[in-house]
């Protein structure tokens, strides 16, 4: 396939690329193999997960010019689950196959000083803000204390990110700061709650969006996803429409998550833009009838995308680090599966290291209240054990 030929619906049996091989990378590949299509996995780590899955794996550094032309000969388009994949890759690509999203959804997604840009320029509401070039120009900033400091390019999951409550603080963050900037300069907000709306977009005009999940992160990272999230009808719709519009003005086909704060005064202001399926959408496996992955797929070889119906409320338990080593003491992992309400899911991750996302607990049933009394207690026992 050609491109100009972005209409057409790639066919079942064909390859389907994707640029990262983690976890969302994983269950992208699971839901394409369900599908009938196949799978290569383009990332530098041999043992990234995804690759379990995968017809074609390609060890490469992201730059490396002979396999992007390698990899643009065994798939037909390519996806991503990752939004630090160069974009002179995702540019490269897109000149021999389909790729969704694609650079310009990638390149404001992986620099948050551009990201930060475009939501204000498109008067999307957002923390207030400012965008250092230099740590000395820390002391300037005109924003009310407290702050978080977050590097523009190659943050997750709290990292690259330094929290600054007082003078002291500014100083000693100065001498922390690394590498060539920018940094953006966020003041704090004391949000009510944390939620993500994950969209599916056809890059015209059919778009699809889940109801928001609530999130609890711990130390910036995500440690519990709530869906529904709870909060009023209302707000769940404001939060839908603000994502949409985000996604919208960006313009392109694929799968996209706006994670938002909601005030105390009921003002919702976008955080980030995640391009790809998002840690706080994998319960949309077990709990609606069609998941993000499929979106994914479904906007990827031009399916429709069709509103997914939730069927279970769910909570989901992010699994970190060592609790992973927890988990899997055959006692501790007999005494998880008790509940019938739980389900273990493993990234297949080589190696653990502190705070590294290994796998996840869903909870899904009836009562919201039991669920949720069922992951903190996991929670406890895992990071107890
Ligand atoms: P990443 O997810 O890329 O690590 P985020 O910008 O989403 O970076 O920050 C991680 C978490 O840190 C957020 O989910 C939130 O809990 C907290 N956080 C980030 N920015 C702010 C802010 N301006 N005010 C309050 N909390 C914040
Ligand atoms: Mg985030």
């Amino acid at each position: 396939m050609k491109t100009g030929d972005e209409s057409s619906i790639i066919p079942l049996g064909s390859t389907l690329g994707m640029l990262g091989g983690g976890q969302i990378g994983g269950f992208f590949a699971e839901a394409a193999l369900r599908f009938g299509y196949k799978v290569a996995v383009w990332d530098p780590s041999p043992n990234a997960p995804a690759k379990r899955f995968a017809s074609a794996s390609f060890d490469a550094p992201f730059d490396d010019p002979d396999t992007l032309k390698a990899f643009s000969e065994v798939a037909v388009c390519a996806s991503l689950e990752w939004e630090n994949v160069p974009v002179s890759l995702t540019d490269g690509l897109q000149k021999l196959i389909r790729v969704r999203p694609g650079s310009r959804s990638l390149g404001l997604a992986q620099d948050r000083t551009k990201e930060k840009h475009f939501l204000t320029e498109q008067h999307i509401p957002v923390t207030k803000y400012a965008v250092i070039e230099k740590p000395s120009e820390l002391g300037a900033v005109q924003l009310e204390l407290p702050w978080i400091v977050k590097t523009a390019t190659l943050g997750y999951d709290g990292h690259g990110q330094w929290r600054i409550s007082n003078t002291q603080d500014i100083a000693s963050t100065e001498k922390i700061l690394k590498g060539d900037g920018p940094w953006v300069v966020e003041q704090v907000v004391p949000y009510k709650i944390e939620l993500s709306a994950v969209v599916a977009f056809d890059g015209k005009s059919n778009l699809v969006t889940f109801p928001p999940t609530e999130n609890i992160h711990e130390n910036g990272i995500l440690r519990i996803s709530i869906s529904p999230g709870r909060m009023s009808k209302e707000i769940a719709r404001r939060a839908q429409d603000l994502a949409e519009e985000v996604i919208k003005n960006i313009g392109e086909p694929g799968v996209f998550c706006v994670e938002m704060f909601l005030l105390e005064n009921g003002a919702l202001l976008v955080n980030e833009i995640a391009p790809r399926p998002h840690n706080s959408g994998h319960h949309t496996i077990d709990s609606f009838t069609v998941s993000q992955y499929e979106l994914q797929i479904r906007a990827l070889v031009g399916l429709p995308l069709v509103q997914p119906e939730q069927v279970t409320p769910s909570v989901l338990l992010n699994v970190l680090g060592e609790e992973y080593t927890n988990l899997t003491d055959a006692d501790t992992t007999n005494w998880v599966m008790k509940n019938r309400n739980a389900r273990i899911y493993s990234y297949g991750k080589p190696d653990v290291r502190p705070g590294r996302k290994m796998g996840h607990i869903l909870f899904s049933g009836p009562s919201q209240e039991d669920l949720l009394s069922a992951a903190l207690e996991t929670h406890e026992v895992l990071t107890k054990a």
